[in-house]
């Protein structure tokens, strides 16, 4: 027999809303197999180093070699993950460019957007339509960006607006 995808339940429930997030420091260690301690990558003969980023604990990225924690080979290893704890804080990567766009658009004082109630409002309306495709969402932000970019203060609390930039240097704001 199939195995099951899902049971019905007596009870209907609706489900107001769904709520993606990024893992907390905690969840990642929890659903960790191991902690990353070793900066090197390589041993020996080319072989990964116990406790670094390359630890076959966490899968296999060449055909011949098995997963140390769940003995499968590259196809089937679903993969393991590690952390490795950072000295202090950093901007992840993968948002980097989210953060900075984030941070262009808001002020620096009280958070609120940078746009006049008005625009805010149209532009609220125009982005909760669901029918809204990826490229249209897309260039709303984009507008929201160029506007609230040359406000030269707060709409909201007054502060003055600063800029803000890629630094130089990796990953600094
Ligand atoms: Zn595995
Ligand atoms: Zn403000």
């Amino acid at each position: 027999m199939p195995k099951e995808q899902f049971r019905e339940a007596d009870v209907i429930k609706k489900i107001s809303h769904v709520q993606f997030c990024i893992s907390s420091p905690e969840e990642i260690q929890q659903e960790s197999h191991l902690r990353i301690v070793s900066k090197n990558l390589y041993q020996g003969q080319r072989q990964p180093v116990p406790y670094g980023v390359l630890d076959k604990r966490m899968g296999v990225s060449t055909k011949d070699a098995t997963c140390d924690t769940c003995g499968q080979g590259l196809n089937e290893c679903i993969g393991h993950f590690g952390y490795l704890d950072l000295a202090l804080p950093v901007f992840h990567i993968g948002h980097f460019r989210a953060t900075i766009s984030i941070l262009q658009m808001i002020c620096k004082s009280c958070s609120h957007v940078m746009l006049r109630e008005p625009d805010k409002r149209a532009y609220e309306k125009k982005l909760l339509n669901p029918n809204l495709s990826y490229l249209a969402k897309k260039a709303l932000h984009g507008q929201i960006l160029t506007k609230a970019k040359k406000q030269a203060k707060c709409p909201d609390c007054e502060a003055p607006n600063g800029g803000v930039k890629k630094g130089p240097g990796l990953l600094k704001i």
